[in-house]
């Protein structure tokens, strides 16, 4: 079968032909439908050798879906042909987190060496893919692969993000989102369809801001030295309730913690590398900090409810699996408006 691999670091992704996998006992064998393409498959590209964790060569995609190809020995309630979607960040499946659905919290995966698909296992883009545990698969029904993929990184890890601060979201509050591309465009959606709060958006790119305000941005400002000013003046001089930090370099953390107000969440979702520089007096007074990753196996359900709803829609660029490579050349030229999707 054809599949999209990492193959030689510090080089392009590859297709190349590897041999379709065989299902062993308690495994599902999808023929996928859909896989996204994620800026962390870039982070982990750009890595160097001595860094580099996650094997070679590397089928990518962690976003993926599929249709129930084959069944291994054992498993029960699914049927060859079920539509499904891929949940992600695979766990031990028996520590406290993971029996929460937390799989993205697990206790045991660093130890066990349990990594998730496209990030240490074989990944989504290819045209079959090996799932080690039927619990990984949430239903999609009639929900269109293409369209929702990216749902269960783009959309998922944004959930958990700003589920958790919606207590801080309510009538005439403001939240920021700094990168309005693949996860902060769904971002904005996610935070009009939960909440009463305002929504100021911050990217570098005017197509990017174009975008945020389509889907709902009640602002849409440029991510530069004037952000913060642009935020007080939006907000009273008082700051944000919550800042959600898609990028995480160190202009946009910094532009995060200066646009606080008090009792702000300030959301650190980007993994560029930005250091949250924390005193008393620094940031506003009971300022909370957090560096959420990816999100439980309960919230990608509800996340695909609300797309059922209408109320979170992807914007997909589609690319063939043999054009995979050029939809990293355009997540790298940040010429992806929303998420690439591949199709194989
Ligand atoms: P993306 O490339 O689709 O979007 C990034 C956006 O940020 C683009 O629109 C770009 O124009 C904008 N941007 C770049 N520099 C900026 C700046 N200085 N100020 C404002 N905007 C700027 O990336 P994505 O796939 O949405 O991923 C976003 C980040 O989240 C990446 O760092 C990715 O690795 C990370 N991520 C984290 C998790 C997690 O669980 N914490 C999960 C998925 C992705
Ligand atoms: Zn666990």
């Amino acid at each position: 079968m054809k599949a999209l691999q990492y193959v030689e670091i510090g080089q392009p992704p590859r297709v190349v032909d590897i041999p379709k996998p065989v299902v062993g006992p308690g495994q599902v064998l999808l023929k996928v439908t859909a896989a996204g393409v994620c800026h962390s498959d870039e982070f982990v590209m750009s890595l160097p050798e001595e860094q580099y964790t996650y094997g070679l060569p590397l089928t990518l995609g962690h976003e993926g879906a599929g249709i129930v190809e084959e069944l291994g020995e054992g498993v029960e309630h699914l049927s060859v042909g079920d539509a499904v979607a891929v949940y992600g960040p695979w766990g031990c499946g028996r520590c406290h987190m993971c029996a929460q659905g937390k799989e993205n919290y697990c206790v045991n995966a660093a130890a066990e060496g349990i990594k998730p698909p496209g990030l240490g296992s074989p990944g989504s883009m290819a045209e079959y893919m090996l799932i080690d545990d039927p619990r990984h698969l949430v239903p999609l029904g009639d929900l269109d692969p293409v369209k929702n993929v990216s749902l269960t990184d783009a959309g998922l890890t944004p959930y958990h993000a700003i589920k958790n601060s919606l207590p801080k979201l309510g009538a005439g509050t403001t939240a920021v989102v700094i990168g309005t591309g693949g996860l902060g465009h769904v971002g904005i959606q996610l935070i009009k369809a939960l909440s009463g709060a305002v929504v100021i958006a911050l990217d570098v790119n005017d197509e990017k801001l174009a975008l945020a305000t389509r889907v709902g941005a009640d602002h849409a400002i440029l991510s530069d030295a004037n952000a913060v000013e642009a935020i007080k003046n939006l907000t009273g001089g008082l700051g944000a309730d919550a800042v959600f930090d898609f990028v995480g370099v160190q202009p946009t953390v910094d532009t995060a913690i200066a646009a606080a107000a008090a009792e702000a969440d300030v959301t650190i979702v980007g993994i560029g590398g930005g250091v949250a520089k924390v005193a008393f007096g620094g940031i506003g007074y009971d300022v909370a900090v957090r560096t959420p990753y990816w999100g439980s196996r309960g919230e990608l359900i509800e996340v695909l409810d609300l797309a059922r709803r209408g109320q979170v829609e992807v914007e997909v660029e589609v690319y063939s699996l043999d054009d995979g490579p050029k939809a990293y050349e355009a997540l790298h030229a940040g010429a992806v408006r929303g998420r690439a999707v591949i199709v194989p």
